[in-house]
């Protein structure tokens, strides 16, 4: 009997026909999804959106250091030994949290993710308590959302020692070395991933912010959706740059923002050679096959061809083109992916 898309999916990890291996995980916003990774099959969490503790919550209050404890701890045990990325909060700009935040003119550009964090230290203090107590009990990784440079990674570093003593302190025990990464999804990290790279455990392009502040256009608004492509000249080249400084100083690279989990976007990034993915548990089953259809080596020859266009439009023409070949091997995957 030929396996469904979802059965094949549930089957481990995706290899390319040309014997590369790719993580495919999940996003997720609240605990309750945790049985969606597995229902999907995906490779454990590469993007848990912390902030909806605050926002689900109707942005009355955080919870206690005892609350996000106890939900970090069952997704990071209900999912281990699969990694569990745990985003620390992404506040500010348009996810609430007036009150911390203030009245500001510009959200967006304001007090966001770690400046927010940055400037509530007890409630940054509290919640990466929260993490590291739960990290013995499977893969944690904490993500760090909104780095503009390494300075805040290393100011995060800081935050990160002392909580870790006062939890040591309490006679709580912390693994010796939890992953830090840095999302880099603001124009200044990428292109000083490079001077990043070395001072974190690994990297997450979240390219719906770094298209958004790349290209001048907000995510969200019909009247420049025109002008926010991801296709666009400008974000191949950073995510390719982000990559060669991750691959430079031998730290893990994902990918976390939507365009992942459009099938000709993903054959693109798996050319610039990026490996780890993540998006919406709905869409594991379709990139882990698109995936098991296509050759790296291909996919890489794709990649430098779109890297030599100058539009977005030439690029979307090449994908359009090259991603059926690319697909050539299955008729299943081709018809699912409409090309
Ligand atoms: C991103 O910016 O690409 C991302 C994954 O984070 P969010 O969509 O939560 O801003
Ligand atoms: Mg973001």
């Amino acid at each position: 009997r030929e396996l469904s898309l979802k059965e094949r999916s549930l089957s481990g990890t995706a290899t390319t026909r040309d014997g590369v291996e790719v993580a495919i995980r999940a996003n997720i916003e609240l605990a309750r999804e945790v049985p969606d990774v597995f229902e999907y099959g995906a490779d454990g969490v590469g993007l848990f959106r912390s902030e909806f503790l605050y926002l689900s919550s109707a942005g009355v209050e955080f919870p206690d250091e005892a609350t996000q404890a106890a939900i970090y701890r069952q997704v990071v045990s209900r999912l281990a030994p699969r990694p569990v990325v745990i985003r620390t909060y992404d506040l500010g700009g348009k996810k609430g949290a007036r009150h911390l935040s203030g009245a500001e003119e510009n959200p967006v550009l304001g007090l966001r993710g770690v400046r927010l964090c940055f400037s509530h230290p007890e409630m940054f203090r509290t919640q990466l308590r929260a993490l590291l107590s739960v990290a013995s009990g499977g893969d944690l990784r904490i993500l760090v959302p909104m780095v503009a440079g390494v300075e805040e990674v290393r100011r995060v570093r800081a935050f990160v020692e002392e909580a870790r003593q006062e939890l040591v302190e309490r006679g709580i025990d912390v693994p010796d070395s939890v992953p830090i990464g840095a999302m880099i999804e603001v124009p200044s990290a990428a292109v000083t991933a490079d001077l990043i790279a070395p001072e974190v455990d690994f990297l997450s392009l979240g390219t719906n912010d770094l298209i958004q502040y790349t290209l001048a256009a907000d995510r969200a608004n019909e009247a420049v959706s025109e002008i926010y492509r991801p296709q666009h000249p400008a974000i191949l080249r950073l995510i390719a740059r982000v990559q060669d400084a991750a691959r430079a100083a031998g730290k893990p690279l994902a990918i976390c923002g939507e365009m992942a989990a459009d099938p000709a976007l993903f054959l693109l990034l798996l050319g610039l050679g990026i490996r780890e993915f993540s998006m919406g548990p709905r869409s594991v089953p379709l990139l882990k096959d698109v995936a098991r259809c296509a050759s790296a080596a291909d996919a890489a020859r794709m990649a430098r061809a779109a890297l030599s266009l100058s539009t977005p439009d030439d690029v979307s023409a090449l994908l359009a083109r090259e991603a059926e070949a690319l697909l050539s091997g299955d008729p299943e995957t081709r018809a699912a992916v409409n090309v």
